[in-house]
Formats: C-alpha cells, sequence, structure tokens
C-alpha cells in the first residue's frame, strides 16, 4: 500500500501541525481513525503501533483484536463506534508520548470529536483519559488520576467551548495483560456507556 502522507485530503491546519514533528517524518502512514462517523461513540486511544503505522489504521494489531473481541462480548461492532488516538504517527519504539508531540497532534484530534459530535468521548487508557481530565493542558496530564481510579465514571468537560461527555475505560492492550480481573470492569463500565447513547 501506498503511504497517505503526502495525501491531499490533509491540507488543513490542523494536520500541517502534526506534520511539522519529527513522529511523522519518521512514520509510515497518518493514522487517522475509523468506524463510523456518525456513531455516538468514540474511542480515542494512545498512539498508532508497528501495525497500525503499516495499515494506516488504528487497533488492527494485539490491542485492535481484543477491542473487536471487547465490543462483541457486549453486543457492539465497529459500526457503533468511531476510534482515533491522540497520536496521528506512531513514536519510534513505540515509546510514550512527549509532551510537544501530544500539543501537535491533539488539534487533529479535537478537530475530530467537532466533526463526528459523538455523545459520548470514551477515552481508552491512561494518557488519553489524563489529556481529556486536564481539559487539554498538556502541562497538567501529569497532575491527573489514573485510570485504575476513574474509570466508568461519568464526566462532564469542556475544551475550547466544546462541553464533552467523557467516560474513561481501561485500554484494550492493558486488558490482555490482565484479562481475568479487567474484562468484567470493562464490560460495566460499557453498560454505562450504552446507558448513555440509549442502547
Ligand atoms: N493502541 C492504541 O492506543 N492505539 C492504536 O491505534 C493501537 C494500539
Amino acid at each position: 500500500m501506498e503511504s497517505n502522507k503526502t495525501s491531499s485530503e490533509f491540507n488543513f491546519l490542523e494536520a500541517a501541525l502534526v506534520k511539522r514533528t519529527e513522529l511523522f517524518k519518521n512514520c509510515v502512514n497518518i493514522v487517522v481513525g475509523k468506524g463510523n462517523p456518525n456513531a455516538g461513540i468514540m474511542f480515542v486511544g494512545e498512539a498508532p503501533g508497528r501495525n497500525e503505522d503499516e495499515q494506516g489504521l488504528p487497533f488492527v494489531g494485539a490491542a485492535g483484536k481484543n477491542l473487536d473481541k471487547l465490543l462483541d462480548n457486549v453486543g457492539l461492532s465497529l459500526n457503533d463506534i468511531y476510534v482515533a488516538n491522540i497520536l496521528k504517527c506512531r513514536p519510534p519504539e513505540n515509546r510514550d508520548p512527549l509532551p510537544g508531540e501530544i500539543k501537535a497532534h491533539t488539534p487533529w484530534l479535537m478537530k475530530q470529536i467537532r466533526d463526528i459530535k459523538p455523545k459520548v468521548v470514551c477515552s481508552l487508557g491512561n494518557y488519553a483519559t489524563k489529556f481529556f481530565l486536564a481539559l487539554g493542558d498538556v502541562d497538567k496530564m501529569k497532575d491527573m488520576p489514573g485510570i485504575t481510579s476513574v474509570h466508568g465514571k461519568v464526566q462532564e468537560i469542556e475544551i475550547e467551548g466544546m462541553k464533552i461527555k467523557l467516560i474513561p475505560l481501561f485500554h484494550p492492550a492493558a486488558i490482555i495483560y490482565n484479562r481475568v480481573k479487567l474484562t468484567p470492569l470493562w464490560e460495566e463500565d460499557m453498560e454505562i456507556v450504552k446507558r448513555e447513547i440509549g442502547k
């Protein structure tokens, strides 16, 4: 597959900010999102991994396979959600995102939320959750509570004048390593999500 990095679709301001980062230079593809852009639920993960980078799609590796399974368990599919990431390009060796990278890549995420207008945003795991709880202020992310204490809690937040109903969820990759404990918690949390969107 040809890389999408030079696609004329990505000629807007938020994409230009991403293209200025080192991550963009080193990645194979920009990973924008997948799923139903008219869905009531938007999932936000952390960053593309190797498989996602190669295919230009989020959540297609091991975490993605688990996400498919977790959705199926609660009677949902990719048609019920849209999924994107904090970072649009893969960090080398899957290292943690740097503050400057989050600052440069999240305007695109905020544009996606503005366009999709989901009823509920579900942050997957610590990075995405802390970004939203810090109301987009990257320097405050380190002071935010972790996913273990906030998962499944509905939070009404406002970022850049946009009201967001946030429900943090455990990351599907973390669930792989702790299936017995985290799968039932994820399923309980998804019942709350489904209730919020009237499903
Ligand atoms: N983990 C993420 O957070 N995002 C992906 O796209 C894949 C794995």
